[in-house]
């Protein structure tokens, strides 16, 4: 059963159209990524789907119910991380916890989670006080504190330097496994490939792909590049007619195979046929990152 379920959803602001017409879903106990470049329409999608945002037109359900109409049955079921702005800065670590954890009917219990995101020796600080990754933290565990089914994660890793990043994906992984719903909006591309089972990629309004790391990285197009030394003449011709290759480089000796799909197969068999041997075989399969770049590629204007 699909969790969010969104269809045809269009948003403008004044004359601006932000949403032209976007569809997704997400099932239950997936981590699905929002991706997309700055302005793309990542935060109104999310709003909608929060309740904070109507749309013009296209519909939204989350659990099956309506975020606006239903707000009210939604709310305690939906985990969302608060912006700076709405923690006031002398509130202390424990009492925000405690404070948002009498808002719900089934909360967790709110000094194991201090414990769980690593702010036990906060409890006492105020968020003012707290530094950029503490003050992530707290707002991750503010999410969760509701029990939520769905929580909606908004560049969590941001504020984080690499040690603090990858703690949070384990903590991402865990509120996985205890069957929270996630929806990720991320720039950071490692991070999608690591966490996310599937993602979708908004660019200008629409959703441009959908799919896992792997069929994002696949439907882009991108492949993978096989670089080699050959110890014998090679003609480039045939390597550039050999199926999946998209394009062959050859520098100082060294020659760049770019494909998708079976290529390095195609690549090495034709070396086998012509009993080429080669030196330096080098393979480098496209990441995410890759894949995003040729999905979201605009021609400068
Ligand atoms: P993203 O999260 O992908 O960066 P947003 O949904 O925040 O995208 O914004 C999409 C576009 O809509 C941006 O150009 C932004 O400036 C504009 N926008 C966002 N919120 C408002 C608003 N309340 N009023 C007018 N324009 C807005």
């Amino acid at each position: 059963m699909a969790v969010i379920e969104v269809a045809g959803l269009r948003k403008a602001y004044g004359r601006r159209q932000v949403l032209e017409d976007v569809s997704f879903s997400v099932q239950r106990g997936e981590v699905f990524g929002l991706l997309g470049p700055n302005g793309a329409g990542k935060t109104t999608a999310v709003e909608c789907c929060e309740g904070l945002r109507r749309a013009d037109a296209g519909t939204v359900r989350v659990l099956g119910l309506d975020p606006l109409r239903d707000r009210a049955a939604l709310r305690p079921r939906v985990g969302i991380q608060l912006q700076q702005a709405q923690l006031q800065g002398a509130l202390r670590v424990g009492e925000a916890l405690e404070l948002y954890a009498a808002f719900y009917p089934n909360p967790r219990d709110w000094r194991e989670l201090l414990d769980e995101w690593g702010l036990a020796d906060q409890v006492r600080t105020p968020f003012d006080k707290l530094s950029g990754g503490q003050k992530q933290r707290l707002f991750i565990a503010l999410a969760l504190i509701g029990n939520p089914e769905v929580a909606f994660l908004d560049e969590l890793t941001t504020a984080l330097d690499p040690q603090g990043r990858r703690d949070t994906w384990e903590l991402i992984r865990r509120i996985r496994d205890e069957g929270v719903t996630v929806v990720l909006v991320s720039h950071f591309m490692d991070e999608v490939e690591a966490l996310c089972d599937r993602a979708a990629v908004l660019d200008g309004g629409r959703i441009v792909a959908t799919g896992t790391p792997a069929e994002l990285i696949a439907r882009s197009g991108t492949g993978g590049t096989l670089g080699f030394r050959p110890t014998a003449p090679l003609d480039l011709g045939r390597l550039a007619a050999l199926r999946g290759v998209t394009g062959v480089e050859e520098r100082d000796g060294r020659i760049e195979v770019t494909g998708t799909g079976d290529f390095a197969d195609e690549v090495t068999g034709l070396l086998a046929r012509e009993g080429i041997v080669v030196t330096g075989l080098r393979i480098r399969e496209h990441s995410l990152d890759d894949a995003y770049l040729a999905l979201t590629r605009h021609d400068a204007a």
